[in-house]
């Protein structure tokens, strides 16, 4: 039987990477996504065409309710649920802290912060076998912002993901015995469409060019971590947090 991922923020960038490598692989996918219907359409098709089978599922990850009927909705659809890839998130436009407004720093919070902890609760519920769950695979998708704190630019995300690092390192040995692994990758400067809302679409491509590597990223290259996390592969690997920065 096909195992089943659900990819929060799946309808574009490392999340539709994600999605479609998962379905090369013969995985069953939920395809989350918020606002763009057609894009996650975009990338059920992609998944059924390297192989898999998806469905799409509309959701804020912000909103419990929300969380609570998307895991629902999947294991209705695709009848269970063995991984979550908690990767939607935001950025906002690059500026000192100084200048930030509450709104922007309490949305950012609730949906890369209370949105990746919410989703991560879920499928702790639904997986530890104390619950009367199967076991399961959960990767968290940080930044190195964590690491280097996004100066100028957005410390507010920065540390969003210096959030979802140490939750990644404390759930894993929370779940460890319950038969679920824990585990973030920290991608660097990749090329997808958050840059263009952080108010600079060429950001990966100037930026990367500085890194050891000498060029961004791309979200296949993030989305191979991931699905190593994910396979057995890695099956002694939990409470890691790998970067995928070229060197940064
Ligand atoms: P992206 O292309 O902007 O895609 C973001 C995805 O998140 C979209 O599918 C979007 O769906 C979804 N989303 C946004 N808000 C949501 C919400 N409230 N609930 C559910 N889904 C939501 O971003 P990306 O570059 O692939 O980034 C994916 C993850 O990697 C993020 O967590 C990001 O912080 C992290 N990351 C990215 C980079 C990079 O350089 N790209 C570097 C480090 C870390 P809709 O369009 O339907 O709203």
């Amino acid at each position: 039987m096909a195992k089943v991922a659900l990819i929060t923020g799946a309808s574009r960038g490392i999340g539709r990477a994600t999605a479609r490598l998962l379905g090369a692989h013969g995985w069953s996918v939920g395809v989350n996504f918020a606002r763009d219907e057609q894009a996650a359409q975009e990338t059920v098709r992609q998944v059924s065409q390297a192989g898999g089978s998806a469905c799409a599922i509309r959701g804020n990850v912000a909103d419990e309710a929300d969380v609570i009927a998307m895991f629902d909705v999947l294991e209705g659809a695709l009848g269970r649920i063995d991984a979550l890839v908690n990767n939607a998130g935001i950025v906002a436009p690059a500026m000192p802290l100084a200048d930030m407004s509450v709104t922007r720093i309490k949305q950012l919070f609730d949906i890369n912060i209370l949105g990746a902890y919410l989703c991560a609760r879920e499928a702790a519920r639904r997986m530890s076998r104390g619950r009367g769950g199967a076991g399961g695979l959960i990767v968290n998708v940080s930044s190195v912002a964590a690491r280097h704190g996004g100066p100028n630019e957005y410390v507010d995300y920065a540390g969003s993901k210096g959030a979802m690092d140490t939750m990644t390192i404390g759930l894993a040995k929370e779940l460890a015995r319950e038969g679920v692994r824990v585990n973030a990758v920290r991608p660097g400067f990749i090329d997808t469409e958050i840059h263009a809302s952080g108010g600079w679409p060429d950001r990966a491509a100037v930026l990367g060019a500085q890194t050891p590597i000498g060029r961004s990223g791309s979200a296949d290259e993030v989305a191979e971590a991931i699905v190593w996390l994910l396979s057995d592969a890695a099956s002694y690997v939990t409470a890691a947090l790998l970067d995928v920065s070229g060197g940064r």
